[in-house]
């Protein structure tokens, strides 16, 4: 069979690239490896991971919450087989609606591993060892990434597990140790910790969230901590972990040097993810994954050293990030076809769906300084919103970084209720290079949590918030 282009994964980089190839007149094939399609994002990672997150939330609310707007409830208890069921036909309704998109698209599927005979033949092995070839005028590649493994500390998929095992626990934790501060590590730390399990969080840095601004970790930590008993070893380097039974001991070393161990009955390892290139064939084309992170190098047409052959999503440099993935498939298929698309990455949103829920965009305090960049900053607290006092969820802020001299935009960074929705307003405003003082003077309704980023810009613009 002889394409335009051949995606291989089917991720969201992969797939949304693939309908755009197809929208664009391009004759397209996507091969992926998994019987499902959607990649991590749709099977174990953004949607499984929600889901479960949503479920929690209401168990945790139900629990905790509705007592106090005279919602009395007694006898409450987790189905856990539930709770992982309808998690599984979430997964199931997203990776339906791929397939449906492909078809429809008149996108060709393969099931198989696709690994590159010559630049333009892709050989597709599939699960019985059969393979076939197919042929492309463009290939992209689109294989994602695997979770990072510690080399001193073996993953048995048992008690010490990836976010994918975390995902699909059969039980609740007593006592659930994560390693890693990061956004995985505090998402599903978070699901189990509503859910009722007590959770230590052992994290490398001075701070969790560490690549956001400094305010939301602080905040984060100090909300996690409150609400849901969360405990957290910061500037923690972690040196191993062995499993007794059902018993899992991790040990690591203090700031000051000093040996400490947690002992627990799970233990989530989530320090990052590494580029996935195995079994793709890359040196058959001359391509070399980068020594740090396994990246397949690009230039800033996203297109490797290979001409033709391009590389996306969390394969290459960058956020790992769907959208982030999604955006540069567009960016691909554009370019294929002969467009000049362009991509913001200063601008591409980072959401952590924690209870408060953390959410950025453009630059952080910490970043402009070392930039030496002059600015102003605002901040509103969501305990002063009318909304959140009314919803009762009036932890958190919302803070904005404006240019001292021209009022511009540089970064939005916002932890409360709906952080996730809200940060698009934002981005929005930044993509029109929107000033502090726009957002001031554009009408938000009354009550929103929405106005907390109108107060906060009113605050960087002269001081003048007026609820506060
Ligand atoms: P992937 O989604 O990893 O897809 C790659 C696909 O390629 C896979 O299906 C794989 O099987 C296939 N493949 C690999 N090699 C081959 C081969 N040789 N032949 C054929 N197929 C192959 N991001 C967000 O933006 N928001 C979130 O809320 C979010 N939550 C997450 C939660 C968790 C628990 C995890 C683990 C990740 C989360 N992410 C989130 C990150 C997000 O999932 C990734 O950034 C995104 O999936 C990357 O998309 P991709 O298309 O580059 O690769
Ligand atoms: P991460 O990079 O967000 O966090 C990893 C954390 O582990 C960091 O804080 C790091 O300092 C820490 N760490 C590293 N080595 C350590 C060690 N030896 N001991 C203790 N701590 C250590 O990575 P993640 O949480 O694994 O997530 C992986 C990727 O998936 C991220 O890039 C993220 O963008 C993506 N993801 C995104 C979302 C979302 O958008 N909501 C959700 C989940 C995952």
């Amino acid at each position: 069979m002889q394409y335009d282009v051949i995606v291989i994964g089917s991720g969201p980089g992969g797939y949304v690239g693939a309908i755009r190839c197809a929208q664009l007149g391009l004759k397209t094939a996507i091969v992926e490896k998994y019987k499902t399609f959607g990649g991590t994002c749709l099977n174990v990672g953004c949607i499984p991971s929600k889901a479960l997150l949503d479920s929690s939330e209401h168990y945790h609310n139900a629990a905790v919450h509705f007592g106090t707007h005279g919602i009395n409830l007694s006898n409450l208890s987790i189905d856990m087989k539930q709770l992982m069921a309808r998690k599984d036909d979430v997964i199931a309704q997203n990776v339906a609606g791929i397939e449906f998109l492909f078809k429809k698209n008149k996108i060709d599927s393969f099931t198989g591993v696709g690994s590159f005979i010559d630049k333009n033949t892709i050989k597709i092995t599939n699960e019985d060892g059969k393979t076939e070839q197919i042929t492309g005028k463009n290939v992209i590649i689109a294989t994602g990434s695997k979770p990072t493994a510690l080399p001193f500390l073996p993953v048995d998929k048992k008690r010490i597990i990836t976010s994918t095992e975390a995902l699909e626990l059969k039980e609740v934790p007593n006592h659930l140790i994560v390693i890693g501060g990061g956004v995985i590590g505090l998402e599903l730390g978070s699901v189990y910790a509503r859910l009722g399990a007590k959770v230590s969080v052992v994290e490398y840095e001075k701070s969790i969230i560490p690549t956001m601004d400094a305010a939301l970790g602080k905040e984060l930590q100090r909300v996690l901590k409150k609400s849901l008993g969360m405990e957290f070893f910061l500037g923690h380097k972690v040196t191993g972990a062995t499993v007794k039974g059902k018993k899992v001991t991790v040990t690591a070393e203090n700031a000051k040097g000093e040996a400490v161990k947690w002992e627990g009955d799970y233990c989530i390892v989530a320090v990052g993810r590494t580029a996935y290139t195995e079994g793709l064939g890359l040196e058959n084309i001359g391509i070399t994954p980068e020594e740090r992170g396994k990246k397949i190098p690009v230039n800033e047409h996203l297109e490797t050293p290979v001409s033709g052959v391009y590389a996306i999503g969390d394969v290459i440099k960058g956020a790992m990030l769907a959208h982030k993935a999604e955006d540069e498939g567009v960016f691909v298929a554009e370019r294929i076809a002969g467009q000049k698309p362009h991509i913001d990455y200063n601008l591409i949103p980072g959401v952590v769906y924690t209870w408060p829920e953390v959410a950025s965009v453009g630059k952080t305090e910490e970043q402009l300084k070392s930039e030496g960049r002059k600015y102003k900053t605002g901040s509103f607290p969501f305990k002063a919103s009318g909304r959140a006092k009314a919803s009762g969820d009036t932890d958190g802020f919302v803070k904005v970084l404006a240019d001292a001299a021209t009022d511009e935009l540089l970064g939005v960074h916002m932890i409360g209720p709906r952080a996730a929705d809200m940060i698009a307003e934002a981005a929005v405003a930044m993509e029109y290079r929107a000033s502090a003082e726009d957002i001031a003077r554009i009408c938000h309704a009354h009550p929103t949590f929405t106005e907390a980023f109108k107060e906060a810009a009113l605050a960087a613009t002269a001081n003048r918030a007026i609820h506060m």
